[in-house]
């Protein structure tokens, strides 16, 4: 499932059908091939490339899940393994692609009008027009259900104000999902779209993590957007929060990418550098080492294939999502620092492309929500009491 010939222990490919193979096939090759040569020297210059992006759309797995609108809904399954592929190559990637098809596309479909999802939809499918999710605030992140920005009504027009932090794509998207409370005080989703007077986004300079995301801050000041353009079936956060389920299933898919990442690069160091006359690999506490990750993303695998079902099977919970969120993240990390020592010194290069995923799983744990978000929302779930807001 992993798809990878070394890290897929227990076989999970087996269950898979060839269209899943197929397509899984296909993305690695695209990010073995044509982005994993290249894509360093962006990371070094915090770039992003856009030159990539027309092939990219030739994968046709714009909008992953989403059926119709010319997008190729796919099952959980295997918009998991897409997702996979694509962080096992670079975060950054998973992470454009993720903003674009699994937030910005995913609120049209799970909460827009027919004529929205028709509207927006098939050209982000293409990505000929590609999206946006501003949801969080420079002063409001794990606790963004308490967001400013806001949106007045004015004639056929509604009228947004506020700011947003970290948002990524913005500096370029043709759509941009804004996040902001209406006159009745709930939240709904506004499409901004590109050039509106008023939006100002700025690429977030000096980031260590996921350097060739454009991450923005963005100024809102009387963006007029139609009314026509707010999403049609959000009426609270409750609903904003399907979203959320829906991407943050993505990112824990991206987290098991990245670890497979670490562990096969490691294997493969291992085998080939020898020290005291011996391949690495020979040494038993490198083989601990190696078995442990191994143990590792095979639980990962196992777990989130189940998950995936569960979602296919319309099972959907947030608990759940955020208990796999949490727990692979965790694992990526330590998996990919492990990596990193096991290359000694050339851990720290670019050019073995540990240093960059090791750098980059930082951001991943951050978004979505932090580890420590994740595990209040099941602490939540599993006890019955909401530890979110200390008492006082
Ligand atoms: P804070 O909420 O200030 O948290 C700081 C620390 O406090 C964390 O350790 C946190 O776990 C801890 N903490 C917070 N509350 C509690 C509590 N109740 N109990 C115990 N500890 C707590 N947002 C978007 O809307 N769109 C995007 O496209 C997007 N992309 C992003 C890309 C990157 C690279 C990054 C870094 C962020 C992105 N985000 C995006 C924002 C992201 O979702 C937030 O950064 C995240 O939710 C955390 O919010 P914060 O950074 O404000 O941290």
């Amino acid at each position: 499932l992993g798809g990878s010939e070394f890290s897929d222990y227990f076989l999970l490919d087996n269950l898979l059908t060839d269209e899943q193979r197929a397509l899984k096939k296909k993305v690695r090759e695209f990010m073995d091939q044509e982005v994993i040569p290249v894509i360093n020297p962006y990371w070094e210059r915090a770039e992003f490339p856009f030159e990539l992006v027309p092939k990219l759309a030739q994968l046709d797995i714009a909008g992953f899940q989403i059926a119709g609108y010319g997008c190729p809904g796919m099952s959980n399954v295997t918009a998991g393994l897409v997702i996979l592929e694509l962080a096992r190559g670079d975060l950054s990637m998973s992470t454009m692609m993720g903003v674009h098809s699994a937030l910005a596309m995913m609120s049209v479909a799970l909460l827009g009008s027919e004529e929205q999802k028709q509207r927006f939809l098939p050209p982000m499918a293409r990505m000929e027009k590609l999206g946006a999710f501003g949801l969080t605030e420079p002063t409001h992140g794990s606790d963004v259900v308490k967001l400013e920005t806001t949106a007045r009504r004015d004639g056929d027009s509604y009228v947004i104000n506020g700011h947003k932090r970290w948002i990524g794509n913005a500096t370029f998207a043709d759509y941009s999902i804004i996040w902001a409370r209406g006159d009745d005080g709930h939240v709904g989703g506004y499409v901004v779209e590109k050039g509106t007077p008023g939006f100002d986004a700025q690429v977030i300079k000096g980031k260590t993590a996921l350097r060739c995301v454009q991450n923005a801050q963005i100024s809102l000041t009387d963006v007029r957007v139609p009314a026509a353009n707010r999403l049609a079936n959000v009426h609270t956060f409750r609903d904003t929060e399907k979203v959320l389920l829906a991407s943050r299933f993505c990112v824990a898919w991206e987290s098991i990418g990245a670890a497979i990442a670490g562990y096969e690069t490691a294997l493969a160091y291992a085998k080939q550098r020898k020290q005291f006359g011996m391949p690495l690999a020979a040494f038993q506490l490198i083989q601990y080492r190696l078995s442990r990750m191994l143990a590792d993303i095979t639980d990962m695998l196992c777990m989130q294939h189940r998950l995936s079902q569960l979602l296919d099977e319309g099972e959907y919970s947030m608990p759940r999502v955020a208990l796999a969120k949490m727990h692979y993240t965790e694992r990526a990390r330590a998996i990919l620092a492990d990596a990193r020592d096991m290359l000694g010194g050339n851990g720290i290069l670019l050019d073995y492309h540990v240093a960059r995923h090791l750098c980059d799983i930082e951001a991943i744990d951050t978004y979505e929500g932090t580890d420590t978000v994740q595990a209040l929302i099941v602490g939540r779930d599993i006890t019955g009491y909401s530890a979110f807001v200390p008492a006082v």
